[in-house]
């Protein structure tokens, strides 16, 4: 406590004057404890620095972007020669068809790749895609699931229409009975079905997925002529070095990607099997910087990266130590922490609470330790982070434990989280 961001709040301060709500987006919703910063200085490795100077173990990865350290100096010093020789051009450099090429090689369900910005250009490419290649209209997708910001899918529907949401038929994640119900319900106008690579739903605990529910979802797919999408634009990399259903033995026919396979630069990605070929060549889509040869450089450097280095195996016993340890601290000091997910994206929350403030003083007191972590969203690990870092951020949590413990009595509720409590939404 006693901590002064002074800069931050200057600068909180002037945004509300030249940006609407002094925020947009993620950043924006209020949703974490009030202490923690907005704006960053820079990053290095597996660390970002605040405005005010002050430094974090970064367990967020830019919400999943950094997967081989901020500033990696391989993959930057690809995207910097190439800055040099040109970026957005008036057409592609070959750096696309190398890249494509890669991709193909990688990812086993994938004959074709396309590229495009953000997450949310490759998940709306994907449905456009499933439309015009069975010529209907149903996207059945999973409540709750995050598949970007665009009208059809953006969590918070202020702004858009009932029709921005036309044709979509909702179903539980792992569940087969609801799954096969939304699919009968579509009928014969089924385009896809979507679904994350496992259930990294916001404030609740994350689940892997039931190989029997993604196999029948490919079974459903298969008997309706829809296509099947894996939207892996978050878990993507972290999970295997391919799609991350793969796993489990189901291949998509589509498979959307972004966040980290520019590690931080500005690149996404939908790749897609033989049966979806044509259709992807009949859609119209594109935008101004969708050719940008530095991201691919980038791309390029990290895929090599993801193919030539033992980085998964170290982030998954990274990952696992983590997990092993933290919840040694939180018995050790009276706690039962449900940690769910993959052990490479963690997650943690508090049993008995379900209004978050727990969870909210536990990472206010991590931050003040110097670990950046999240409340109520998945985590990231990266492949910069050391053995070193796991043992901060445990040092850190036994601290933020006790302090926990200190405070628990006299905790009050979180008003900005009232919502979670009073069974309405955000
Ligand atoms: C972040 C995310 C998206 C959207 O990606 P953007 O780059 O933010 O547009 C889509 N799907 C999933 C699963 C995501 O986590």
């Amino acid at each position: 406590m006693g901590r002064t961001n002074s800069r931050d709040q200057e600068l909180r301060t002037r945004a509300e004057a030249v940006i609407p709500g002094g925020m947009y987006g993620h950043q924006a919703t209020g949703l974490l404890p009030d202490d923690y910063p907005q704006f960053f200085e820079r990053g290095e490795g597996a660390h970002i620095w605040d405005v005010d100077g002050r430094r974090y173990l970064d367990l967020m990865c830019a919400y999943g972007p950094n997967l081989f350290g901020y500033a990696n100096p391989q993959i930057d010093a690809a995207f910097v020669r190439q800055l040099g020789l040109g970026d957005t051009l008036t057409g592609p450099t070959a750096l696309m068809v190398e890249l494509a090429e890669a991709f193909v090689a990688m990812v086993s369900h994938a004959d074709w790749a396309m590229f495009c910005k953000n997450g949310t250009d490759a998940t709306t490419m994907a449905l456009t895609t499933a439309r015009a290649h069975t010529r209907r209209k149903i996207v059945v997708r999973a409540k709750g699931a995050y598949h970007g910001a665009a009208p059809w899918c953006v969590p918070r529907p202020t702004g858009t229409i009932d029709t921005d949401r036309a044709h979509q038929i909702f179903y539980d994640y792992n569940e087969v009975a609801s799954l096969e119900a939304a699919v009968a319900q579509a009928g014969d106008d089924l385009a896809c079905v979507f679904a994350a690579p496992f259930k990294h739903d916001a404030f609740i605990d994350q689940a892997e997925p039931d190989p029997a529910y993604a196999r029948r979802a490919r079974e459903l797919c298969d008997a309706t002529g829809a296509l099947l999408v894996v939207d892996d634009v978050r878990a993507g990399l972290r999970l295997a070095r391919d799609c991350s259903w793969s796993r489990i033995g189901v291949q998509p026919d589509l498979s959307t990607w972004g966040k980290c396979i520019a590690n931080g630069h500005g690149l996404s990605a939908l790749l897609g099997n033989d049966k979806a070929r044509k259709a992807a060549a009949s859609i119209f889509v594109t935008g101004s910087f969708w050719y940008q040869a530095a991201p691919m450089a980038a791309a390029l450097e990290t895929l090599g990266l993801v193919r030539d280095t033992d980085y998964l195996e170290r982030i998954t016993a990274l990952g696992e130590r983590l997990r092993s340890g933290l919840d040694e601290r939180a018995s050790a000091a009276g706690f039962s922490l449900r940690q769910t997910g993959p052990v490479t994206m963690p997650l943690f929350l508090f049993d008995d609470d379900p209004d978050l403030r727990k969870g909210f003083c536990f990472s206010s007191e991590m931050l003040d330790r110097g670990v950046y972590v999240h409340p109520w969203h998945n985590m990231f690990l990266c492949a910069a982070m050391t053995d070193a870092d796991i043992e901060a951020f445990l040092d850190a949590a036994e601290g933020a434990l006790g302090a926990l413990k200190r405070q628990s009595p006299t905790l009050q509720p979180v008003p900005k989280l009232a919502f979670l409590t009073a069974g309405g939404t955000r």
